[in-house]
């Protein structure tokens, strides 16, 4: 348990430089953890339209904490500026994250625990940047076990489910889609996991975001069993995917 495998202020501080004056990169420091920051930063601050994209929640999913890191390294910002206001919670589990391990220093899975009442700290911070309403809220994980891209959405408006398709389009030249019939045990068509409507006792941090009032919620799952770059490609197809959805609109 001791060993590291990561060093979450290598990722930190790679964000640093790529932030200049105005752009938020705030951190919370919070007693439970007092080794671990939490931080967030956010791009285009007023805009229109709003995003929150997060990584890192299980800790042994790194892609997606690279994908942030790498849409800010390569200014892919640039396309969107005009727009849209995002928000990014980049490694929500930094404990996990340089122990390779799924879940918090506490043993506990923080995207069980969004309808807990006293959650732990990480699940609070994530809880407190909904203080705003998004009109988009992005996921990054991955998986072990599937043997390409597949993805989670919900939302309020039923013509969006038009946007997981569009993602999975785009992907499809980067890595294979998980196309079978279920994944995770639940029911997919076409690498889009089909949900039932039934209550669920424990809330991920989807389903906490559309009881916020996010219009569209994305958990996207990138195959671990591929190449890192091929990961952190497919995550960033998808980020700019969901992101030039909204911008057509208007
Ligand atoms: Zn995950």
């Amino acid at each position: 348990m001791n060993s590291r495998k990561n060093d979450i202020e290598i990722i930190y501080s790679r964000l640093r430089q790529h932030l200049h004056g105005g752009n938020g990169f705030a951190i919370n420091h919070f007693m439970q953890t007092p080794e671990h920051s939490l931080v967030k930063f956010v791009l285009g601050k007023g805009n229109r339209l709003k995003a929150m994209i997060s990584a890192g929640i299980h800790g042994d999913e790194p892609s997606g904490v690279e994908a942030i890191c790498s849409f800010l390294e390569n200014n892919r910002f640039d396309n969107f500026s005009d727009e849209w206001e995002l928000t990014f919670l980049p490694c929500l589990n930094p404990y996990g994250y340089e122990h390779g391990l799924r879940e918090n220093h506490e043993g506990k899975d923080l995207n069980r625990l969004f309808k807990h009442e006293s959650p732990p700290t990480e699940v609070r911070f994530a809880k407190s940047i909904f203080d705003s309403s998004y009109d988009l809220t992005i996921e990054l994980h991955e998986d072990f076990m599937t043997p390409g891209y597949y993805l989670y959405q919900k939302g309020t408006h039923a013509e969006d489910d038009l946007l997981g398709k569009k993602i999975l389009q785009a992907v499809k030249n980067i890595m294979p889609i998980n196309l079978n019939g279920e994944i995770d045990g639940c029911s997919a068509q076409g690498g889009i996991i089909v949900q039932g409507n039934e209550p669920m006792d424990w809330w991920p941090m989807a389903l906490y975001s559309l009881s916020k009032g996010t219009r569209r919620c994305l958990t996207l799952e990138t195959a671990t069993k591929l190449s890192m770059d091929a990961r952190i490609e497919a995550h960033l197809v998808a980020i700019d995917t969901a992101l030039n959805y909204f911008s057509r609109k208007k």
